[in-house]
């Protein structure tokens, strides 16, 4: 597997009005302690049911005997805000020393840890770095992070440098979906955030950055198509291969997420996700493009409601979908 993006818990401090799920937002007393134990008396298992293995073929990369490279694969670990108390204590740090320990003899795994940027400190940075932190992705630089805005962001930008800079966190060279990108030697640093053309443009037609008419997707974007989404997350083994993961341990075949999983970590391993569909190699844009149209119209997707046709796709109705799209990428080769 070359990606896997898992959110630890849905506890955030921010309620932001373009977040792509309003599950993130802060929660108090009983209803934090709810969601907290949720992803605490799972992380575990999820972890356990990972593949025993986190690295990936590069097809366009090959070695002297002309064989795609083996490369290592990535964790993002987010949220939400994975920094915020006690999500930290008691998901973020126990889940990174699992993987760790999970992966040390196996080939690696590079860990990146997802953050806004505001709650990092020089503790919590050492605490994450001695847990084996490769990256720290810094998510939060754009002016929908109230008091973000413009210049405002300028000193916390410049404070994370310098936090970065004594303890040798280099910036990043390369930048996502660069292909390539996570080849360097960490630990690095990355800043991003949204902004009309990329992060709340044609993505996340859904959560609270829908509810208030932020996102300017079509169905013609077609998400299905794209790194986040579901280009490639078939291709198990090779680069591309990507899958997102909720605290409880349900797992999508993409960021923008179907209405329903296709399996659950806690109850089922990785093979049932990696080995159902053997043969099953490069799932293209051209065929991701079937499936999507189709869906359209066997669903009865409402066009102009909910502009992604997974997001109205029951279960079963998925999984045929998918099981044909896994046809077809055979078909072709
Ligand atoms: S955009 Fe990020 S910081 Fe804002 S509510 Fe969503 S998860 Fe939290």
């Amino acid at each position: 597997m070359e990606s896997i993006y898992y959110v630890l818990s849905w506890a955030c401090h921010r309620k932001c009005k373009h977040c792509y799920d309003d599950r993130f937002r802060p929660y108090v007393r009983d209803a934090l302690e709810s969601v907290v134990v949720e992803g605490e008396q799972a992380y575990a298992r999820i972890i356990a049911n990972l593949p025993e293995r986190m690295t990936y073929r590069d097809l366009d990369a090959r070695n002297a005997q002309g064989e795609p490279e083996e490369k290592i694969g990535r964790i993002v670990l987010s949220g939400g805000d994975v920094l915020v108390d006690p999500v930290r204590t008691r998901i973020l740090y126990p889940a990174m020393e699992a993987i760790t320990r999970k992966y040390r003899d196996q080939g690696g795994v590079r860990i990146i840890v997802q953050t806004t940027g505001d709650l990092v400190t020089p503790e919590i940075l050492d605490d994450l770095l001695a847990r084996g932190m490769w990256m720290i992705s810094i998510s939060g630089m754009d002016d929908y992070h109230v008091g973000l805005e413009g210049d405002k962001k300028l000193p916390l930008v410049a404070h994370l440098k310098d936090l970065f800079a004594r303890r040798g966190i280099r910036k990043s060279g390369y930048h996502a979906p660069v292909m390539g990108w996570a080849d360097e030697e960490g630990p690095v640093y990355d800043m991003f955030g949204a902004n009309g053309e990329e992060w709340i443009g044609a993505l996340w037609p859904r959560g609270r950055s829908w509810l208030n008419g932020l996102s300017k997707a079509t169905f013609s974007d077609n998400f299905c198509n794209g790194w986040s989404g579901g280009l490639h997350f078939l291709d198990h083994g090779h680069a591309g291969s990507e899958v997102s993961i909720e605290p409880n341990g349900d797992v999508y075949p993409c960021c923008l997420k179907s209405a329903s999983p296709l399996g659950n970590l806690q109850q089922e391993a990785w093979w049932i996700f990696s080995i159902a569909l053997p043969g099953i190699r490069r799932s293209r844009p051209s065929i991701w493009a079937i499936p999507n149209a189709w869906a359209y119209h066997l669903v009865g997707i409402p066009k102009h409601s909910m502009k992604n046709p997974c997001a109205k796709t029951r279960r079963g109705k998925f999984r045929a979908i998918y099981v044909l799209a896994a046809m077809l990428s055979i078909a072709r080769f």
